[in-house]
């Protein structure tokens, strides 16, 4: 017999490639923040999920501290033995007053937070999922044994034939992103509610990117359509613009309690360590005050979308302060990215099958801690790229 080799490997990472769609993770040499040093180079960094500059904090980071010297540096458990303590449950009691909901309940991270919250589906269940809706929607849904269906993106249309389908057979749950991580567009919260009550279903909505960014304080889109008591499950992150990591379902407590008793990852996985939970609740608390900084952050997005689209860019449905500008082919994207990266702008290139084959996009996320020199720095060389390889007229 041969010997037992990973070279086959090899094929696969060939074939990627050739399509332009190989990328191993650049490594960066100290903190986020809106330039970022790697290889020796600052450049602008147009990648980040930091919307607010939260990771970086003095209250923020004074709170881990402290936790650490306090509690140590891991949590000894997953939360159902010994890994529950005071702080992740003063974080749950946080989350849920300033969500408004009865109860919340904290995951590791948000990938893990929607495995965890989708456990609530079993066989008599149908749950109707967005198109476009996160891989860890999409991973959530396939570990349950619900009937699935899919609606074409935000076509409400196609949401309430899937409901008529149902007829009333199954419970179900209607799931989308309260804002799209590729198109940076916001779900239709309004109409989906009122599908909701009309045909008797479940709402969810996993506000990854709307936390800290939709909404009173950044309280997600539910507060930003006012929508209380009408959304049953709010799903966030703490990563994206809380800066820390871990994610949370905010609802009932019956909710509540049903998860602790089935979800997954709260039951098989290590809980947040306590300067993690601790540097979560600071942030959480910073939130309620940060109503300054979340403008800064949307008066940022509209200059840059409005200046890109100025240049003739195709910006897709962006609403938010994630802007993508559609390239096209995976390889074309690839070049994109790495052609401004020349010229000092770090902005990711997405592409198939993240995105559609002919939807490869740079994707560029606005910042709070981006000054207005700063986006038109990144404008005038996305600018140049376009002309240079012909996305834009010369
Ligand atoms: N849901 C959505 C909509 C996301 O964009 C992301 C982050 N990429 C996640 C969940 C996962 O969150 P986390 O990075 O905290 O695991």
């Amino acid at each position: 017999m041969p010997k037992a080799s990973f070279e086959y490997l090899n094929g696969e990472l060939e074939r990627l490639q050739q399509k332009g769609m190989y990328r191993l993770p650049t490594v960066w040499s100290g903190a986020s923040g809106p330039w970022m040093e790697t290889d020796g180079r600052k450049l602008l960094q147009l990648s980040s999920n930091n919307y607010l500059g939260f990771t970086g904090h003095p209250d923020i980071k004074k709170a881990a501290i402290e936790a650490i010297e306090k509690l140590g540096a891991g949590s000894g458990s997953v939360r159902t033995i010994t890994g529950t303590l005071d702080i992740h449950d003063e974080l749950e009691r946080e989350l849920a007053d300033f969500k408004g909901t009865e109860a919340a309940l904290v995951f590791q991270s948000g990938f893990t937070t929607n495995q965890g919250a989708l456990s609530l589906l079993g066989t008599d269940d149908l749950v109707i999922s967005d198109e476009l809706n996160h891989a860890s929607i999409i991973d959530g849904i396939r570990l349950t044994k619900a009937e699935r269906a899919i609606f074409a993106h935000k076509d409400m249309d196609q949401l309430e034939l899937r409901l008529k389908e149902n007829d009333g057979r199954k419970r179900a749950f209607i799931i989308t992103d309260g804002v799209f991580s590729m198109d940076g567009d916001i779900a239709p919260l309004p109409e989906i509610v009122e599908l909701a009550e009309k045909y008797g279903a479940f709402v969810y909505v996993d506000d990854a990117h709307a936390s800290g960014v939709l909404g009173r304080n950044g309280k997600g889109s539910t507060d930003h359509f006012g929508l209380h008591g009408r959304v049953h499950i709010q799903v966030g992150t703490l990563s994206k613009a809380v800066g820390v990591v871990g994610g949370y379902v905010a609802g009932a407590d019956v909710l509540k309690r049903y998860l602790i008793h089935k979800a997954r990852p709260f039951l098989f996985s290590t809980s947040q360590p306590p300067a993690v939970a601790a540097a979560c609740l600071a942030a959480i608390r910073l939130l309620r005050r940060s109503q300054p900084l979340i403008d800064r952050l949307w008066d940022n997005a509209n200059f840059f979308r409005t200046r890109l689209q100025e240049e003739g860019f195709d910006t897709a449905g962006s609403e938010t302060p994630i802007v993508p500008i559609l390239i096209g082919a995976p390889d074309k994207t690839a070049e994109f990215s790495r052609l401004l990266l020349e010229e000092g702008v770090y902005a990711q290139g997405i592409v198939y099958p993240t995105v559609a084959m002919d939807k490869g996009r740079v994707r560029c996320i606005v910042t709070a801690a981006h000054t207005k020199d700063d986006l038109t720095f990144a404008v005038d060389r996305i600018v140049a790229v376009a002309k240079r390889t012909g996305l834009l007229k010369g």
